[in-house]
């Protein structure tokens, strides 16, 4: 670690030109640096994004980006015991480290196979159905997703310095978009050290990702419409950013992750003893030590049962007492300093202030026992628990957030009252209830997720399972509601589209289909005089088609089809129940409809199809009765490259746009499905 933390921008890595702000060791105090960025010229920063990274980044597909971001993930996770070496300074211990260092890596892996299985190989996408616009069909409407041709900038909050820039660059480098991080300064020496192992893969392309280590200085005055931020941080320092008048002025999407007086509550029924009473204690004492309580998503508010309030409080201080506070790189040693003698001021200010409407019942008092350290140098903290005996008279605990290791405990008298509890929050990250009644779970969770950003239900069913509280997961929405920022992150895909542009187009089929590279309802169908499943990948053109013979259904079908699949529900069997059913006579099997069209589409000589591996968005239109004729139309929809793996055929995905038709040209079934096909290169070498 350098004693001058330095920014990466503009190709360089860089170091301001003024004193900087000291960083401190957080568990004995010392000065190990200092960061600054005076003297970056911020509009050449956004310079070089808007015309290195940004254009690299947009030549690829998504796919190519995907395999650009699980390759930083390999080479970062190779790098690991460094960053648990800088980590430590930070206060964390192994376990700390490992949610910030390999969560966020994990996070990169998890958006590089999103990306992968989700998202086609291409640069834009294509976003839900056609809509039909006009009575004839001639005029039609899509929408599309294109990367916002601009910078992200992610400001972030101290306590994960790596999660906190992987979650959010995974995403953005994903869309097409480069990011600039400013870590929070303090910690940020850790974000310098993961950086500086990105920028020497060289694996992504120049100006893709910069760094600003210090002040953003006039940064968020060069924004124009096609950036967009995001914060994590303190909802005062959010709330002073969304209001900047050039993000203002240029609807920039601002994104907020704020503070959260994230809650927990008991079951009204579980009793001491219950799986469900011990594993409420564990959370919750967790949740209180884990990063020393510096987590967005800790566990602030303990709401339980006004009957059990003392045996939880006892419970959680026997609990409290094992966790053993030091040095984090000491054997035994399960919870670490503070991030800094600052924070820790700030923490003790927020505990003096909740317990004006609460008792400390454990911990709140400043000699404690701290292993391997000197408690007067190092940011170190006692785990301290309030008990709140009205918390409906008393808002403290529901208004002040004390960023370490501290929650109280608050009484209900009914499952009304837990609810209500729980809103008082004014909005939450996350939320817990811990319950083995699901008639409870449901009054719980749709009484209070409109004040949530995500909710766990936690019992014996699903403990040995599940991920806990506090982790935010890639594919679930992380964010909430009101005080918590009203920002949403993660969620999968979701995310990804947030760097995106979302246009509506319209225009003829063959006009959308051409810009969708989509086959579209009423656009031009290619006869290419070829049957479509004899030609190879490269060779088929979107909208080639095949219109099928006809087949006249008969009984004998129905009969057979119902003997080799077993299926003789009335419908298609008893004459007597058919005439009163929806159909009012028999009618075949709709799986017989789309067997009978395999049959007719398929080309069953061996070629260039591979497999045919999933039908989707089928619908049973009209049925199909004896003595109607069927036929199928068979049309070349959407093509998505694969990349090639070794020992297999060189291949892609096409997915065929079917339609079964009756006598009368009326749909009876329509659907996809999806084949493997060759590619014809590979084929022609071999
Ligand atoms: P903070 O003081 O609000 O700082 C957050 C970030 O904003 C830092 O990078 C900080 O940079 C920057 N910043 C401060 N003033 C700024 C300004 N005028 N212009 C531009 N940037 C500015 O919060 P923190 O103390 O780092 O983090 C703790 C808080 O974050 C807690 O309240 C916690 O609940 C919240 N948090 C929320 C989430 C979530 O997902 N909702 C996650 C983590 C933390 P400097 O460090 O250089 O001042």
């Amino acid at each position: 670690m350098g004693t001058t933390i330095q920014s990466h921008v503009c190709g360089e890595w860089v170091s301001g030109t003024g004193a900087g702000q000291p960083l401190f060791n957080a568990i004995n105090g010392s000065e190990i640096g200092s960061a600054g960025s005076d003297g970056i010229d911020f509009t050449e920063v956004l310079r070089f994004a808007r015309q290195h990274g940004g254009p690299a980044l947009r030549q690829m597909s998504f796919h190519q980006r995907a395999a650009m971001l699980k390759r930083l993930a390999q080479h970062l996770m190779e790098k690991k015991e460094l960053f648990y070496t800088v980590s430590a300074v930070t206060g964390a211990t192994r376990a700390d480290g490992w949610v910030d260092i390999e969560g966020g890596i994990g996070t990169v892996f998890s958006y590089a196979s999103i990306a992968r299985r989700e998202l086609p190989n291409e640069r834009f996408l294509v976003e839900g159905a056609a809509e039909r616009l006009s009575a004839k069909g001639g005029f039609i409407g899509r929408h599309i997703l294109v990367p916002r041709e601009g910078v992200s900038v992610h400001i972030n909050a101290f306590n994960f310095p790596c999660w906190g820039m992987l979650e959010k660059i995974a995403p953005s480098l994903l869309a097409g978009v480069p990011a600039i991080v400013k870590p929070a300064t303090v910690t940020s020496f850790l974000t310098e050290a993961m950086v500086r192992e990105i920028v020497a893969s060289g694996l992504l392309p120049p100006g893709a990702l910069q760094l600003v280590c210090g002040g953003v200085g006039d940064l968020l005055s060069h924004l124009d419409e096609q950036d967009s931020v995001t914060f994590t941080g303190s909802a005062s320092t959010g709330r002073r950013l969304r209001v900047h008048p050039d993000i203002v002025a240029n609807s920039i999407p601002f994104n907020m992750e704020a503070d959260s007086l994230n809650c927990c509550i008991l079951g009204a029924g579980v009793d001491p003893g219950a799986p469900e009473f011990d594993l409420f204690v564990r959370e919750v004492a967790r949740e209180m030590s884990s990063k020393t309580g510096q987590k967005c998503t800790a566990i602030r508010r303990i709401i339980v049962p006004a009957g059990r309030v003392d045996a939880v409080v006892s419970a959680l201080r026997a609990r409290l007492e094992t966790v053993t506070v030091g040095d984090p790189a000491l054997e035994g040693v399960r919870m670490g300093p503070l991030v800094g003698n600052a924070q820790r001021s700030d923490v003790w200010e927020a505990l003096r202030a909740i317990s004006a409407g609460a008792e400390i019942v454990h911990g709140g008092k400043t000699d404690f026992e701290v292993q391997g350290a000197d408690i007067a140098k190092g940011a170190f903290f006692p785990p301290t628990l309030l008990l709140c005996k009205q918390p409906f008279a008393r808002r403290e605990a529901h208004d002040i957030e004390a960023f370490g290791p501290v929650a109280t405990v608050m009484p209900y008298a009914d499952t009304e009252e837990a609810i209500a509890l729980a809103r008082l929050g004014k909005g939450s990250l996350a939320g817990s209830l811990v319950t083995a009644d699901d008639a409870e779970a449901v009054q719980v969770i749709l009484g209070t997720a409109a004040w949530h950003g995500r909710m766990l239900v936690l019992n014996r069913h699903c403990a040995k399972e599940s991920t806990g509280h506090g982790s935010p997961l890639a594919s679930l929405v992380h964010g909430g509601p009101g005080r918590a920022g009203g920002g949403e992150e993660l969620g999968g895909v979701r995310a990804i589209k947030h760097y995106m542009q979302r246009t509506a187009i319209q225009g003829s089929p063959d006009t959308i289909t051409a810009i969708t590279r989509e086959f579209n309802p009423g656009a031009r169908q290619i006869d290419a005089g070829v049957h479509p499943f004899r030609r190879y990948f490269e060779d088929l053109q979107i909208g080639e088609t095949l219109i099928t013979h006809r087949r006249t259904v008969t009984e004998a079908d129905i009969v057979n089809f119902g003997c080799v699949s077993g299926d003789h529900f009335y419908a298609h069997f008893d004459e007597t129940a058919a005439k009163d059913s929806l159909f009012g006579k028999r009618v075949a099997h709709g799986y017989f409809v789309i067997s009978a069209a395999a049959g007719m589409f398929v080309s069953p000589a061996p070629g260039p199809v591979l497999a045919n591996y999933g039908l989707e968005n089928l619908r049973f239109v009209e049925p199909v009765g004896i003595g109607d004729t069927i036929r199928a139309r068979l049309t070349a929809k959407r093509k998505i490259a694969k990349d090639p793996r070794p020992g297999e055929q060189p291949n892609g995905v096409v997915a065929w746009d079917v339609e079964v038709s009756n006598q009368h040209d009326k749909p009876v079934a329509v659907y996809e499905i999806l084949t493997l096909v060759a590619m014809r290169g590979e084929a022609e070498a071999k």
